[in-house]
């Protein structure tokens, strides 16, 4: 049985009182949210800190306003997401990002703030200690050597958050408090595209805000390939949110790869090249086709990468007929069948 290390426990009451914390102990501690991460990382000794800050008995952070666009405190549980009727009807990537996400007793405890600081993950680094051991470990902890690509010299595991991506095709910014002050960062500037250093967020900053516009006339969406349709994490994730005129033109586009990097990524190209187009069959295939060339999966997580890589496309493809209205159903039944080639 894996157990887990010592550490202080702080569970401050306010927004204020966790900055002042997390400032006085500096990088020996870190923020417990829900703890489905978090926890399994310290007992496999990933990540070792010696105080773990509670963020649960915050009420700011549960806040929920929708009113011109949303705003959702960063300790909203994924389960609060999911029965969000606002966020079903509004902002439906982010719903069907919400509801994928891992089992229905993890996304009771965990939140929508610790799913987008989610740690990167790599099949050399997700195992306990003693197997990392006998590896020599990894430069993501422990070691120096990179046994996925060992000429690089970046850590290279792979952003696996579901919400990310989804988030990010929506334009959605986060706030990020410390007793230095605030600010707010788009979820494009929030992530680096690194496996250590995946996130631009400092060591003593609480993310306590995610912030979406009013979307109104934007259609969007998510699809997740994973091994088990019941959980896994993505090893690949589509995004798209698309804002259309009345005559079906596209006057905006965002489209977003998930778990083919180590950050989410955002295709700029494939975007703009639907903008002033219609949705038909063939600006479809050309903007997934330019989408695809973003993902450059390596040989750290499930299933072949060249398989993953090609079916990029087809996933972008089905993210874009579903906002455009077609009955995916047979789709769905495919990838829930693992009948994909
Ligand atoms: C079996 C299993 C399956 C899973 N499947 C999926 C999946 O399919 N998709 C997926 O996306 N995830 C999955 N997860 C991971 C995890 O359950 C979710 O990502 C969850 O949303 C993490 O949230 P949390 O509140 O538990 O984060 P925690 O574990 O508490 O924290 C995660 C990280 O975020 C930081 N953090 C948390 N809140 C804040 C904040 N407010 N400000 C700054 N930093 C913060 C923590 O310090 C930590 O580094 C899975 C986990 C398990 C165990
Ligand atoms: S990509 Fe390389 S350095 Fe990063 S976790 Fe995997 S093996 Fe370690």
């Amino acid at each position: 049985m894996m157990r887990l290390p010592r550490f202080d426990y702080r569970a401050p009451g306010t927004i204020d009182e966790a900055a002042r914390i997390l400032a006085g102990e500096g990088p020996r501690a870190m923020l417990l949210a829900g703890g489905t991460d978090l926890l399994p990382n310290m007992k496999r000794r990933q990540q070792v800190p010696q105080t773990l800050v509670a963020l649960r008995g915050i009420a700011e952070l549960h806040e929920m306003e929708n009113g011109s666009g949303m705003c959702m405190g960063a300790g909203a549980t994924l389960t609060e997401i999911v029965d969000n009727q606002v966020v079903k009807k509004n902002y439906p990537a982010l719903w069907q990002a919400a509801v994928q996400v891992a089992t229905p007793h993890l996304r009771n405890m965990g939140t929508l703030g610790g799913n987008i600081c989610l740690d990167t993950r790599c099949t050399y680094y997700d195992q306990n200690y003693e197997w990392r051991r006998a590896i020599d470990f990894c430069m993501k902890k422990d070691g120096e050597t990179c046994w996925v690509a060992p000429s690089s010299k970046r850590c290279l595991a792979v952003s696996s958050t579901d919400t990310a991506p989804a988030l990010m095709a929506l334009g959605a910014s986060v706030r990020l408090v410390s007793t230095d002050g605030e600010r707010t960062v788009s979820l494009d500037d929030l992530y680096a595209n690194d496996g250590i250093h995946y996130i631009t967020r400092k060591p003593n900053e609480i993310l306590t805000k995610v912030e979406l516009d009013d979307l109104t006339g934007w259609k969007s969406s998510y699809w997740k390939l994973r091994r088990r349709g019941s959980f896994d994490f993505p090893v690949l994730g589509a995004a798209v949110a698309l804002k259309c005129a009345g005559d079906g033109t596209v006057e905006d586009a965002r489209i977003v790869l998930g778990a083919v990097a180590s950050r989410p990524l955002l295709c700029d190209e494939a975007s703009s090249h639907l903008r002033g187009k219609t949705l038909s069959d063939s600006a479809i295939a050309e903007a997934a086709a330019m989408a695809s060339k973003h993902a450059k999966p390596m040989d750290n997580t499930d299933f072949t990468l060249h398989w993953r890589k090609r079916v990029t496309q087809e996933f972008v493809t089905y993210a874009l007929r579903d906002v455009r209205g077609d009955d995916m159903r047979t789709e769905r039944r495919r990838i829930a069948r693992h009948e994909l080639e």
